[in-house]
Parts: structure tokens; sequence; C-alpha cells
């Protein structure tokens, strides 16, 4: 059987974590685990609470930031520490239900790399102003990524340690843990989960994360397509602004051959100018990107490619 290493992220989460370890025990318990608790920063007691619970308890490991750097951080710190040959992810708000996790695991078994958990019955009463949004950004989210999930923010989901452990987060990218584990070559699929609403505290989202994540879905595209080889980019960018600058020089000896117009009756000269400067900065920006990306693997001797397989080596 798999061992498993579960992350759990908390941000003054103080009345909710004792109720959640018991659920997280009674469930685990006919597993090889470990409870990985990364306390963000809490400003109420949550991290007496946990020095309290892992003081009986050795499969408890607790880490301590010694500030709020966000559920990202908490989560990346959590699949840097883990052991287990699976990582489940959960929040501890209880919004998730740990009953869920056996589930989910029977499904990864079935072949899969990363199974994801769906509330499919969350936002039933504020159809418009939250559920309506939500399934529009994940509708988008799924199109632009090219990995259809219906829950994207839905913290409970379960990983295999391979394709989860080289995923780099930064920002606010804990949205996106599937689409990076699809880069490395995970198989990725879905399971409704209950959901319940939060009884303690409150969230530290609201809908205008809305633009944060438009903003890193750009970014993502852009890494996916263009990471490897940026010149591509911004030298088509370049090459764009090139051409328009022909466009308008053509445009404006024209007009002053033919006697139209003289050079600076219109804005073209202008224009021309305008755009070869933009096209020598996107083909220097690409070239720049370039070198950027080879600092990035080569400081690590990193390849930007991951091998399945060797045979006789
Ligand atoms: N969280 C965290 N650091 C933060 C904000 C949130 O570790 O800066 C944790 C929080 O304790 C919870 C999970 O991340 O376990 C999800 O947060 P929240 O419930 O506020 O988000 P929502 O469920 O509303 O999307
Ligand atoms: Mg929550």
């Amino acid at each position: 059987m798999p061992t498993l290493s579960i992350v759990v992220p908390i941000y003054n989460e103080a009345e909710g974590i004792v109720l959640l370890f018991e659920k997280l025990r009674e469930v685990l318990s006919a597993h090889e685990y470990e409870i990985i608790a990364v306390n963000d920063g809490s400003r109420d007691n949550s991290w007496d609470e946990l020095l309290k619970i892992a003081a009986s308890d050795t499969h408890i490991k607790l880490i301590n930031f010694k500030r709020n750097y966000g559920q990202t951080a908490a989560l990346n710190a959590g699949i840097q520490a883990a052991n287990g040959d699976v990582i489940v992810m959960i929040d501890s708000d209880l919004e998730n239900d740990p009953a869920d996790i056996p589930k989910l695991l029977e499904k990864l078994n079935e072949g899969y790399d990363v199974v994801s958990g769906w509330r499919k019955s969350r936002w039933e009463k504020q159809m418009l102003t939250r559920k309506l949004p939500s399934l529009m950004a994940n509708k988008l989210i799924s199109s632009v990524s090219g990995v259809h999930l219906h829950d994207y923010g839905c913290t409970l989901k379960v990983y295999k340690k391979e394709v989860v452990k080289d995923v780099k987060l930064y920002g606010e990218m804990h949205r996106f843990i599937p689409v990076f584990c699809k880069w490395q070559g995970g198989k990725i699929t879905e399971l409704p989960v209950n959901y319940a609403p939060r009884k303690y505290g409150k969230s530290n989202y609201g809908i205008f994360r809305t633009y944060k994540v438009l903003l890193d879905l750009l970014l993502i595209k852009f890494l996916d397509k263009y990471m490897h080889r940026p010149i591509h980019f911004f030298g088509g960018a370049g090459i764009l602004s090139f051409i328009v600058m022909f466009l308008a020089t053509a445009l404006a000896v024209y007009f002053k051959v033919t006697g139209q117009k003289d050079f600076v009756q219109t804005p073209l000269p202008t224009i021309a100018a305008m755009f070869f400067l933009v096209g020598v900065l996107m083909v220097l920006l690409g070239i720049l990107s370039e070198m950027l990306m080879r600092i990035y693997y080569e400081s690590q001797d990193a390849f930007p490619f991951k091998i399945k397989e060797k045979v006789n080596f």
C-alpha cells in the first residue's frame, strides 16, 4: 500500500482544527501516513492548538511560517516536506470532508496521477453571484490549459509524488497545480466530493480573486507555449512591428512620390519610427528571455523534458 502524506494549510483556523485532525485520523487509520500541517502565520491560537495535537501523535508533523505567506506557499512547503508516495492536499476549514480521501485514492489506483475533488454542491444558494462566476472561471481555465476540471479551487486533491514533487509554485498558483502536473506528464481526472460551508472563521478570498486568476492564466498560457522558446513569442511580435513599420513607410513614400501628401502631413513617419523601436525592443526582449531560460535550467542542471523510462543503458 502506498504511504500517504496529507498536506494541510492553516491560516486562522483554531476553532475547527481539532475536529479536522480527529476526522483525518479516523479516515487514515488503515494507512501508513503522515500529516504535514503548515501554519501560515495564523494570528489566532492555531499554532498552540497544533502543538497540543502533535504532542500526542507522531504522525503529525508541523511547519510554522514566520509570517503569512499565503496558501500557495503553505502547500508548497508541505509538498517539499512530504515523504509519502501519494500526496493528499486538503483545506483546514472543514469545507472539504476527510471522508472523501479513500474514494479519491481508489480512483488514483485506477491508473491516474491526479484525482481532483469537485465540490458539486458549492454555492448552490448563490447561483448568480458565486456559482456562475465560478463555473465560467473553471470553464475558461479548462479551455486555456487543456486540463478539463470542474473545480480548480477545490484544495482536496490527491497526487502521485512523481508528478507533483518537481512542480514549482509561486504567487497564488496553487489553483493550477493540476495543470503543472499535466506538464510533468501526469494523467488527471476528477470525482465529486462532499462540501460543507465554513462553520468557523471566514474565507480568505472574495470574488475579487478573479482578475488575479485571469493574469495567472495568461502567464500559464505563455509558459506552456513559449517557456522553452520565448524568442518565438517576442520575436514574432517584433517581426509584426517591422511589418507595420514597412507598410507605414511604403504608404508615406507612395503619398510623397504621387504628390498627394508630404511626409509631414501624415502621422505615417511617426508610426513607422514607433514600430521600428517596438520591433527592436521585442527582439531584444526575446534574446534576453532566451538567456534567462538557459540560466534557469543550467543553474540547476535540469533539462526542459522529463524521461519516462530508458532501456539498455
Ligand atoms: N489559507 C492559508 N493561508 C492563507 C489563506 C488561506 O493557509 O493566506 C488556508 C486556509 O486556512 C484554508 C485554505 O487555505 O485551509 C483555503 O482558504 P479559504 O477557506 O479562505 O478559501 P476558500 O475556501 O474560501 O476558497
Ligand atoms: Mg475554505
